[in-house]
């Protein structure tokens, strides 16, 4: 696992508030040189931070920023314990690697990921501070067959959540991708692997854009937002993170008692291409209809010329008809 320098910390720290620090101030605080600023800025800049530098004022970040607090996460969300990290590959990554050490319901956040990772080895781009990044570990005791569906319960957890802070337009496109404006706001990757006792480790990432930087971000090839592009106010990302883990928790143990049953109208009701024409894309194969939601199993179900047809599976991509 990479860190940030301690330099770099309390740089980040002094930035953190969006105001600007003059050159003095920065290099009596950390003691350090001008020369030895600009290099510290220029490394934060690499990880994707916004920093402006105006001569006679000195630096600021581009808005104010909200580390991530272990403490209050831990205290808002209860539970398993909740780790944070400033720079990672990637959360699944790394959990994924060590799955007898956690407990069901244990979380790492990061502000930043150098190998973020989406399905199929896509990538997933995060620029330093810029989203609510994050894995829960979790295990079905009843294995790999019982997951059935799962990807789409923590879309609903994530939207609810939003929902919760006032964020009322925001959706979901099947599988699992996190919709507003038209655009991605959200990424969700759920990982597993059977254990020889039958049950299933599971490892869900979720990457929330809250407020990504003002420039195009190389990498990311198709229409995306971020909740900043909704509401100019920004969301505390801390208490935000804790609510989504606590209702992602309570999903995950109401769909292991119950199933899809209870989140089927709910997905439904949130469906962005619910009654659309659209277009799903297997391999070379394209197929297309009308969605008309999810069944119990949480397969798509579109209306062809030849009736209704589900599709399940993670290979499928559902792309807007034209
Ligand atoms: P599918 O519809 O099959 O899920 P997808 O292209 O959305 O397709 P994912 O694996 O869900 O695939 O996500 C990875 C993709 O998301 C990347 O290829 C990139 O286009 C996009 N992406 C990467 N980072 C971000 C981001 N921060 N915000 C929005 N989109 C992103």
């Amino acid at each position: 696992m990479r860190h940030l320098t301690t330099r770099q910390q309390q740089l980040l720290r002094l930035l953190a508030d969006g105001e600007f620090h003059s050159g003095e101030q920065i290099g009596r605080q950390l003691s350090i040189s001008r020369a030895a600023i600009s290099q510290q800025i220029k490394g934060l800049k690499a990880l994707g931070l916004d920093i402006f530098s105006v001569t006679g004022k000195g630096h600021a970040l581009a808005q104010p920023l909200e580390l991530l607090d272990a403490a209050a996460l831990q205290r808002d969300a209860g539970g398993a314990p909740i780790h944070c990290v400033a720079l990672i590959d990637s959360t699944n990554q790394y959990m994924m690697s060590r799955l007898v050490d956690w407990q069901k319901g244990e979380c790492l956040l990061t502000e930043y990921q150098t190998a973020g990772r989406g399905r199929r080895g896509r990538q997933w781009i995060s620029p330093f501070g810029s989203q609510l990044m994050m894995s829960l570990y979790w295990r079905l005791e009843e294995g790999m067959a019982a997951a059935m569906g799962l990807s789409l319960v923590v879309g609903v957890a994530l939207v609810e959540t939003l929902q919760s802070f006032g964020y009322h337009e925001v959706g979901l496109k099947w599988p699992n991708d996190v919709y507003a404006q038209g655009a991605k706001l959200a990424g969700i990757l759920v990982e597993m692997s059977a254990t020889s006792g039958g049950s299933c480790h599971v490892v869900i990432g979720v990457g929330l854009n809250l407020q990504m930087p003002l420039q195009p971000v190389h990498g990311i090839n198709q229409p995306w937002t971020a909740l900043s592009a909704i509401r100019a106010e920004s969301v505390p990302r801390n208490r935000l993170g804790a609510e989504f883990i606590r209702r992602l928790r309570l999903a995950l143990q109401e769909f292991e008692a119950g199933g899809m049953a209870s989140f089927l109208t709910r997905w439904n009701h949130l469906d962005v291409y619910r009654d659309r024409p659209v277009r799903l894309l297997l391999g070379e194969q394209e197929i297309r209809g009308v969605a008309r939601g999810i069944d119990e199993q949480g397969g798509l179900v579109l209306e062809t010329e030849s009736g209704l047809q589900t599709y399940v599976g993670g290979e499928i991509s559902l792309r807007p008809a034209n």
